[in-house]
């Protein structure tokens, strides 16, 4: 940690900063400049608040080193982590592509959709059987029913699953249907869930919450991994800001930023980022070209009639040029779908 001092800090309150510094367990090197006094606090202390010693009299900025994750950064661990499940890697030299419904809505839609979705490449079906809806009188999804039509669906077509788990009494029973895991953006921060997850032995996407930063993002990933679950990818699904011609922001440089911050595997997802299906294509490629580790779209054979998130779901012919041209952009940059 770097402190550096006000330029009229008196010499007592040098010496008090400096002893609350060693209070707090830090070795202190004083170095006076022209300009100004900083002092280099040494020790690894990754979950010092660093307000601690911003609301000390005498000084001016105080800046963190080394990140207050561990398990998750690049530091710990230098190579890509690539999570294996049955024959699909995901962090590898392949990018691999999650389609579905928002919703798993009956029998005849997501045996229709595992369909498409195993025809153009994709390897994993996605699809909500708990809901995180905005409104209580929304639809809230279909429940255990949901998770067997789409295991019978997905297994149909050799596809793995993906689906949310909202709490943690939910947990077991989506274990015995899922292949991975999602934790929504609502519950990025729900440290009691992702403890219990943590626990279990399957791989979990967790998505960025509405209006997390990069680092809240990644200390939410360091809860998972350090009950012992490893097997994390990070989904970008855009953020909260100003703009309201998109549902959301989508973050496109937090792919290069995760990369160079964590070993763990990325996944964007320009469907809850954008809303819209006009603009899922488009952002899709982008986030091909950006090196995204997998991608995750909502598709629906009639959007209008969709019980959650219809209008960001793509056609199904839009989402089959849309795989034909993401496969040329990835082989651009060395990577294949
Ligand atoms: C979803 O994937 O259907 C979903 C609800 O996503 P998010 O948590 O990103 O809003
Ligand atoms: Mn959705």
């Amino acid at each position: 940690m770097v402190v550096v001092l006000e330029k009229n800090v008196s010499e007592q309150q040098i010496e008090s900063i400096i002893k609350h510094l060693e209070d707090f367990g830090f070795d202190v090197h004083k170095s006076t400049g022209i300009e100004s006094i900083v002092l280099g606090a040494i020790g690894v202390k990754p979950d010092f608040d660093i307000r601690n010693v911003q609301i000390l009299e005498g000084v001016r900025e105080v800046h963190r080193i080394t990140e207050p994750y561990k398990l998750a950064s690049r530091t710990f661990r230098k190579e890509n982590t690539v999570i294996q499940i049955k024959d699909v890697k995901i962090g590898g030299q392949e990018i691999v592509v999650m389609a579905g419904p928002c919703s798993i809505e009956s029998e005849s839609q997501i045996f229709q959709l595992a369909e498409i979705v195993a025809k153009s490449g994709a390897k994993i079906l996605r699809g909500g059987a708990f809901k995180p809806r905005t409104s209580p009188y929304s639809f809230q999804g279909l429940g255990e029913e949901g998770l067997k039509m789409m295991r019978r669906a997905a297994d149909e077509h050799n596809l793995l699953v993906i689906t949310e788990v909202m709490q943690i009494e939910q947990i077991d029973l989506i274990e015995k249907y899922t292949d991975i895991f999602q934790i929504g953006a609502r519950n990025m921060q729900n440290y009691p869930l992702l403890n219990e997850i943590g626990k279990t032995s399957k791989p979990v996407m967790l998505k960025r919450g509405l209006a997390a930063t990069i680092e809240e993002w990644m200390m939410s990933a360091e809860y998972i991994l350090s009950k012992g679950n490893k097997e994390i990818m990070l989904c970008e699904r855009g953020i909260r800001t100003f703009e309201t011609y998109t549902r959301n922001t989508f973050d496109l440089s937090a792919i290069p930023v995760v990369h160079k911050r964590s070993h763990l595997p990325v996944v964007a997802d320009p469907s809850h980022a954008t809303g819209y299906r006009d603009q899922v294509v488009p952002m899709a490629r982008a986030a091909v070209a950006a090196g995204t580790d997998a991608l995750m779209v909502e598709i629906h054979q009639d959007p209008e009639k969709a019980l959650s998130d219809g209008p960001q779901a793509l056609l199904p012919e839009q989402y089959i040029t849309m795989m034909s041209e993401i496969k040329t952009i990835a082989a651009a940059i060395g990577r294949s779908i």
